[in-house]
Order: C-alpha cells, then sequence, then structure tokens
C-alpha cells in the first residue's frame, strides 16, 4: 500500500453524521488529511429525505446517549453550520389543551424544512464546502472488512489506512455495522425498534399541518406521530433484505419543496410504537425484519394499504376501495397492495396505533375520514446499541461508531451532532 492511501480520520459513510464529523475534524485541524468514502454514486445519505430538520431535544436525540443540556450544546453548533430557516407556527396553546385533556403530549419543536430538491442542494453545497477545506470524498467505494491491527479497511476500490475511523453507515448500514461489530468482538444489543403505520390522507383532513409542519404527538403507550411531510407529499417504499436474503419493504414518507411543482395538497405521516425487547432477549432487528417479511407474503411482494373507512367495518381494501366517490384521492404509493393490515400486524402493536389514532382524531377532528389511507409496515430497525468506551462513542482503540445505525441518532441533526462528538474525540486524542 503506497502512502497516499493513508488518512489521519476516514469516515464510513456521507449522511449527516458523517459530514457532521468531517467538518468538525478540518474546521477545527486543517493540516488534517481525511478520507470519506461512499457505497452510492451520489453524496450523501438520508439528507436528501425530506430534510426537514429538527432543533429541539429530544427529537432525534436518544435518551441512553443524551442529557438535554449536552443535545442543545451539540445542537447549537449544528445549527452554526447548517444555518436553518425556522418555520413559524400558529395556535400551538389550542391543540396542545385539547392535547393534554387526553393525556396526549404536543412538543412544541423548532424545525425547519427543505424538502427532497432542497436537501439534494445542500448536500451539493455541504460536500463542495469540505472538498475545497481538502476532504476527499469517495463515491461507489463499499467498505468491507476492518483489521484493527494494522488498522486497514478493505473496500471493493483497494485498501486504506487510518490513524482515527468513524464509521457512520446509517440505517441501511445496520447489517453492515453488525457484522463490523461481531469481527471486532464489540458487545451490543439491538432490543428496541419502532412498528407503525404511514397515514395519508388529505391536508383539508389533517390541518394543523399548515399551523405547525411536523406536528410531533406523544400519546400513552409509547406510540408517536413521527416524520410528517405535506403540501407536495408522497410515501414511498424503502427495500430491506432480510438475513435469509429476502427483500422486503419499510413505508415512508417525503415532500417537494414549495417551489417544486408537484403540489398535491395530500399530507402523510407515521404513527409509530416502540417496542422494547426483555426478557427473553431478542434482536429488535430479526423481530422487524420478520414483521416485514410477513407484510410482504400478504402484500403479494409489496406493502399493504387499506382505508379507514374499510378498516372501521373490519373488511379488507380492494381495488374497488380506491375508486369510489368518497375516496377523493389516489394513494401516492401506487404499487402497494389493497388488503387487511390487521392480518399482518400484532394485535398489541395496532391496538395501541387505533387507540392513538382515535385520540388524534379528537385533537384534530377529520383524520379518521373514511378515505385516510393506512400503510404497513413502517419498521425503523435503527437500534445497535454497541457498547461505547467513552462519550465521544468509541467501540474500540481509535474506531468510533454513530449516527442511525450505532443508535446514537435518530434524525437528521442528532446524527450530525453524533459526527461532532466523536471528531472531538479524535481531536483531544
Ligand atoms: C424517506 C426518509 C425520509 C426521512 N426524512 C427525514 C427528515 O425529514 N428529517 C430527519 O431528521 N430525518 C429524516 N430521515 C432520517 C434521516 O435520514 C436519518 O436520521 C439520517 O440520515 C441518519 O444519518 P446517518 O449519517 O446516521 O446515516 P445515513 O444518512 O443513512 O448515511 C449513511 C451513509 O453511509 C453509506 N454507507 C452505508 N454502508 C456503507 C459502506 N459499507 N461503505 C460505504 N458507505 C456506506 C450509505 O450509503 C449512506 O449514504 C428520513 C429517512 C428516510 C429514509
Amino acid at each position: 500500500m503506497t502512502n497516499s492511501n493513508h488518512y489521519d480520520a476516514i469516515i464510513i459513510g456521507t449522511g449527516p453524521g458523517g459530514l457532521g464529523a468531517a467538518f468538525h475534524l478540518i474546521q477545527n485541524k486543517p493540516d488534517l488529511k481525511i478520507l470519506m468514502i461512499e457505497k452510492e454514486n451520489t453524496s450523501t445519505g438520508g439528507l436528501r429525505n425530506d430534510c426537514k430538520m429538527n432543533f429541539s431535544y429530544p427529537i432525534g436525540f436518544p435518551l441512553d446517549n443524551w442529557s438535554k443540556e449536552e443535545a442543545e450544546h451539540y445542537l447549537e453548533m449544528v445549527e452554526s453550520i447548517l444555518k436553518p430557516v425556522l418555520l413559524p407556527k400558529k395556535n400551538i396553546d389550542i391543540y396542545e389543551k385539547r392535547a393534554e385533556t387526553l393525556g396526549v403530549e404536543l412538543l412544541n419543536i423548532r424545525q425547519s424544512h427543505l424538502g427532497t430538491d432542497g436537501g439534494l442542494a445542500l448536500i451539493k453545497e455541504l460536500c463542495a464546502s469540505l472538498e475545497k477545506l481538502n476532504v476527499t470524498i469517495k463515491l461507489a467505494v463499499e467498505a468491507e472488512n476492518i483489521t484493527t491491527g494494522s488498522k486497514t479497511i478493505e473496500t471493493n476500490q483497494g485498501t486504506f489506512s487510518y490513524d482515527h475511523l468513524i464509521v457512520a453507515p446509517g440505517r441501511h448500514g445496520f447489517q453492515y455495522l453488525q457484522k463490523m461489530m461481531h469481527s471486532l468482538g464489540i458487545f451490543f444489543i439491538d432490543n428496541v425498534l419502532d412498528v407503525g403505520i404511514r397515514v395519508e390522507t388529505r391536508m383539508d383532513h389533517y390541518p394543523i399541518v399548515r399551523d405547525y409542519y411536523d406536528p410531533k404527538f406523544h400519546f400513552p403507550g409509547k406510540v408517536r406521530t413521527f416524520c410528517t411531510n405535506s403540501n407536495s407529499a408522497y410515501v414511498v417504499q424503502e427495500k430491506y433484505q432480510s438475513q435469509g436474503g429476502q427483500p422486503f419493504y419499510s413505508v415512508n414518507g417525503h415532500a417537494w419543496s414549495a417551489e417544486k411543482n408537484r403540489q398535491n395538497n395530500l399530507v402523510n405521516f407515521a404513527m409509530l410504537k416502540t417496542i422494547r425487547l426483555t426478557e427473553p432477549l431478542a434482536s429488535g432487528h430479526r423481530y422487524g425484519e420478520i414483521l416485514g417479511l410477513q407484510a410482504d407474503l400478504l402484500g403479494g411482494g409489496k406493502p399493504i394499504m387499506q382505508r379507514v373507512g374499510d378498516f372501521r367495518l373490519s373488511k379488507r381494501s380492494k381495488t374497488s376501495s380506491f375508486n369510489t366517490d368518497l375516496y377523493d384521492f389516489a394513494p401516492t404509493l401506487k404499487g402497494s397492495t389493497p388488503g387487511d393490515i390487521s392480518l399482518a400486524m400484532p394485535s398489541k402493536i395496532l391496538r395501541a396505533i387505533w387507540k392513538s389514532m382515535k385520540q388524534l382524531d379528537t385533537i384534530i377532528p377529520g383524520v379518521l375520514h373514511p378515505s385516510t389511507i393506512m400503510y404497513y409496515p413502517e419498521i425503523k430497525m435503527y437500534a445497535n446499541k454497541p457498547e461505547f468506551l467513552d462519550r465521544y462513542f468509541r467501540v474500540h482503540d481509535n474506531i468510533y461508531m454513530i449516527g442511525d445505525g450505532a443508535g446514537t441518532s435518530r434524525g437528521i441533526t442528532g446524527a450530525w451532532a453524533s459526527g461532532i462528538r466523536a471528531a472531538e474525540g479524535i481531536l483531544k486524542k
């Protein structure tokens, strides 16, 4: 290996976790030789999906790893680089009071929203800034084995050596991360996951989004609203692969910016229940896979969608459910299979989510209109919890694991903050 393949710091993944680390390192020590590697042909992870950014604790900051004071300290640093334009909010006290009477909490969060197209523009800007600061970004390079003795990583494009390594492969890199933790002998658990549905309806049936872009309701029973998109909003599917190599899907949602001419006056958001597995401790990831595969089987290889009107009558949705005069908008995830989500969802999760939906309909009457669509499954398997050696997310000599894949974050700003924290660990050394 030539010396040109040696770097002071290598960062695997160009998502917000990796970017946060790269910016903090290079701004504090401009002579560092830094390499970022990304397996995709384009940068850069989850910044490109809708790109709404939350700047209030605890959104995106798992409580195991972040105190309020810590998160707020780092959020200030994140804000100073991302310079968000915060969205105004209206009528919050009205919604808060309605929620309170039901034992539901509405979190008042500082948010910005760029949209998927705005996120792409931001990514280009951020990468160009890093390259100007002499950070090397290599696309279409997939990290494989890590050898701690020689401090090298193998990739599909050759071997690189490092003094410090930050691994930030995101939720999709979950299996890669687990493989690395096994090979490096890092103890971890992954006992928590979120399972639920994505709701899609007309904005007129969920008008709160005109007052508050991504309203965060927390219901009793560990159910919450998550990732609300509106105005030019679309439900999408993400493809995953089980350990046995079988594909399955999780739904998600995003929106284009107001400037893009794709307005459909629809809104979508997730209703997620957090599941924490205890005795006998099982893998949350494996459980999520099995739920995903079960839905895939019943949906004929696609996510399942059901109209609220059909669900209430305990009947499956059929193609005809999506054609009557009552159903006044077309599903945006066109490939989904009309069916019965209650056949695929574990009863405890379904009951908790349906109860929360009814509470939401009391706070914002209309969301349970018969035309509202529920897509299943939406599964978040980001709960690898490596045993960290220090507060900088170090897991092995000079190796740090951060971001959604390592469970140090659950969103863009938390991932970015995790990157700064790992970078601080490196700078301290
Ligand atoms: C559809 C959708 C919408 C979302 N909307 C929002 C939102 O509006 N607001 C919000 O805060 N969060 C949102 N999220 C979540 C957000 O994207 C994540 O929280 C965030 O991106 C996590 O950052 P990360 O750096 O940990 O990982 P990622 O952003 O996933 O980045 C990891 C990167 O590592 C690369 N990688 C993986 N394995 C390897 C490997 N072996 N070698 C090299 N590269 C590798 C991946 O290709 C990826 O680019 C959304 C997610 C999705 C899927």
